[in-house]
């Protein structure tokens, strides 16, 4: 999956007032694209040492080893060369590798998006500042502290015997299956989460809920939580329009991943898939 960049490692701790050096990356991004140069399996960002500026709002945002990794908020004119502006769906579909540099664009997504989204205070409507203690945004006016907002949401692998239900999704015309997905609501357990979004979506009832595996999935800003589970009783499919626009039970042997191997959801279809005794 795109965090498993092991034997490298994402240090996402905040660290107070460090100032980066010249070999350290620039995460800039522009009507919602990122600054980025390399070619396909060798995607890089820009650093510092390419640029002349004084950037005068430079935010520290993560470290993969010794390199940094900071979001520039001022307005970059003099763009390199060697670089354009990617999507992150284009970034994904186009760039592909390595994945550090995939990861790490997947996660500053996520903080950029936070920190361009709280620029003002939600309690007063006055400007807010960044605390230099911890990654917090401070309102200078009534003193509300707001901290990184991380939205939950599930994946349901619900399987009936040798078959596990894939979907595909209404409104975007992707060409591979999915599984059952949904955000999980204020007041519910993950759990219960599970058995709404399964009923919301194909009408069936479920039981035996296990707990498989998460993922940071900086696109949506939510972090994944993975779950099998079985169909209880009836097993008709019953669709929901709006979300999916087809459901089907499919064979284990006829499961096909999606294009990359990156996302929690390919991961859950060929696990079951190559385990028979799931
Ligand atoms: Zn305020």
């Amino acid at each position: 999956m795109i965090q498993d960049i092991r034997p490298h490692q994402l240090k996402n701790e905040f660290i107070v007032n460090v100032k980066p050096d010249l070999e350290d990356f620039i995460i800039y991004i522009e009507d919602d694209k990122f600054l980025v140069g390399g070619k396909e399996g060798a995607m890089l960002f820009p650093r510092f040492k390419e640029f002349n500026d004084d950037f005068e709002h430079i935010i520290y945002l993560f470290s993969i080893e010794e390199q940094k990794f900071f979001l520039i908020t001022d307005k970059i004119n003099n763009t390199l060369v060697d670089y354009k502006f990617m999507s992150l769906k284009d970034i994904r579909s186009q760039m592909k590798a390595p994945l550090t540099m995939m990861f790490a664009a997947y996660t500053a997504w996520h903080l950029a998006l936070w920190y361009r989204d709280n620029q003002f205070c939600g309690r007063c409507g006055n400007k807010t500042k960044h605390s230099e203690t911890e990654r917090a945004v401070i309102c200078n006016s009534c003193g509300h502290i707001i901290y990184p907002k991380i939205m939950p949401a599930v994946i349901v692998g619900v399987t009936n015997g040798n078959q596990l239900l894939l979907t595909k999704y209404a409104h975007r015309n992707l060409p591979y299956y999915a599984l059952i997905a949904g955000f999980v609501e204020i007041g519910e357990t993950v759990e219960e989460c599970v058995q709404r979004e399964v009923m919301e979506e194909v009408g069936l009832k479920v039981k035996n809920i296990r707990y498989y595996k998460s993922q940071p999935w900086g696109v949506v800003q939510d972090l994944l939580m993975g779950f099998f589970c079985e169909v209880d009783g009836d097993t008709t499919i019953k669709l929901e329009r709006n979300e999916l626009k087809e459901a089907v039970w499919t064979a284990r042997e006829d499961i096909i991943g999606q294009s990359d191997d990156w996302s929690l959801t390919h991961n859950m279809m060929m696990k079951f898939k190559e385990e028979n005794n799931m």
